[in-house]
């Protein structure tokens, strides 16, 4: 059965089409620069990679042509040849505890949510309506961010404001990378921990975005990223948590509005600020090498801030069974894991196979050696496919309902 996995950023949308329950990758590709001058366009098939160049006005526009492009390549005969369509949501609030059929409600509901997420909410809400109105009869899902995170509990979601602002604005922990955090413990539970009923794991997802969860027995307890992606670990562009005093600072200083702080928090600062270079952890490293002053700390910042919050889970958790090394930066860096991994090892005896660490990009391996108190894992994760399994799991359970 085809299940179409869909993720829309304010000009991109990123799609992947698969054939479930199996989960095997029929193609894949993305749209990029919608609503700019000219778009590109990717199409992933068969090993091949195929870039169009034209001009993308909406993401409606981009949904039509990809299923267009679908049929004229026959990997479908019609339309209705897709049974379900899963969509990517990044702020789920505390309303979704788990991903939802998209129906007029839900919709009220993630739009409801915009205030909270207005760079990621809207685009992806304006997608799934863009694909409602193209396929009207196609069974579709909002699949998000923050729902795994749902678990935690109040002492760990909860910001120290005054409480009745907290309530008022809805301004807690949400975390986010949740589809990815659950992906990566799906495969702790089947590949590593294995019939073991209880384990304790520091799930870190390192990449441009970048975030980390501790995980126990498959729920998440706490994780780094908090009212929106901007708390937590510094990350590639984003500053991650700071005192927020520098916030009103900076506005002070340099007359900044608060919409430009934020996004000079978001936009300009971890890896890209510090290193007043890249946002592009290879950039930095390249840099570091040719002895770049700011390379080198922006470097060992992104480390220590990484190895603050394993640190302060693997006490939350009460100690961890396995951590796991996952996205672009923790699945291809071993300079990254080797770090993290080295300023932690004398106080939680961690220890891994250096040699094998460096060989490692993009697999599935594991680094600690067998004198390490804790298993440390690079697993590649995919969010495209758990979000095709929700979709095809939802789809599922409305067959199945009594009609
Ligand atoms: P996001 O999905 O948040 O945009 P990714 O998970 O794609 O981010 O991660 C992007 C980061 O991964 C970049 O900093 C990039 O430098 C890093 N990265 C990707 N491939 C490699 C590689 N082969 N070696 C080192 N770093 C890499």
């Amino acid at each position: 059965m085809l299940i179409i996995s869909i993720n829309a950023g304010s000009s991109s949308l990123k799609f992947k089409l698969y054939n479930m329950p199996r989960g095997t990758v029929i193609c894949g590709g993305l749209f990029e620069r919608i609503d700019l001058e000219s778009g590109i366009f990717t199409l992933k098939i068969n090993g091949t990679k195929e870039e169009k160049h034209l001009q993308v006005p909406s993401h409606g526009f981009a949904l039509q042509m990809l299923l267009d492009t679908l049929i004229s390549k026959k990997i479908i005969k019609s339309y209705h040849d897709i049974k379900a369509a899963g969509h990517r949501v990044v702020q789920g609030g505390s309303l979704f505890k788990r991903s939802a059929p998209i129906t007029t409600t839900s919709k009220a509901q993630v739009a409801s949510l915009i205030p909270l997420a207005p760079l990621h909410n809207e685009p992806e809400l304006n997608c799934a309506t863009a694909f409602e109105a193209i396929l009207p009869n196609l069974f579709q899902v909002f699949v998000f961010d923050t729902s795994f995170h749902q678990t935690m509990e109040e002492a760990d979601y909860l910001f120290p404001i005054p409480y009745d602002l907290a309530m008022k604005h809805q301004l807690r922990r949400y975390g986010a990378h949740g589809t990815s955090h659950q992906y990566l413990a799906k495969i702790v539970e089947q590949k590593i921990i294995r019939n073991k009923k209880s384990y304790k794991l520091i799930s870190c997802h390192i990449g441009s975005g970048a975030s980390i969860c501790a995980i126990k027995d498959g729920k998440s307890i706490a994780t780094s990223m908090g009212l929106t992606p901007l708390g937590g670990i510094m990350m590639g562009t984003r500053s991650g948590d700071m005192d927020p005093s520098v916030y009103y600072y900076l506005q002070k200083l340099e007359g900044l509005t608060n919409e430009a702080t934020f996004q000079l928090l978001n936009r300009k600062s971890g890896l890209a600020g510090v290193s007043m270079l890249s946002s592009d952890s290879r950039d930095v490293l390249e840099a570091e090498a040719r002895g770049d002053k700011n390379a080198i700390i922006a470097d060992e910042l992104f480390v220590r801030r990484s190895a603050d919050f394993i640190s302060q889970y693997y006490g939350r958790l009460g100690g961890a069974d396995v951590i796991v090394f996952s996205a672009g930066i923790g699945e291809n860096s071993p300079e990254y894991r080797e770090r993290v991994v080295r300023s932690l090892e004398e106080a939680y005896k961690l220890d891994i196979d250096l040699e094998l660490n460096k060989k490692t990009r993009g697999t599935f391996m594991k680094l600690s050696t067998p004198k390490s108190k804790v298993k440390i894992y690079v697993i590649p994760t995919d969010e495209e496919l758990m979000i095709a399994k929700d979709a095809y799991q939802l789809y599922q359970e409305q067959q199945n309902e009594p009609k």
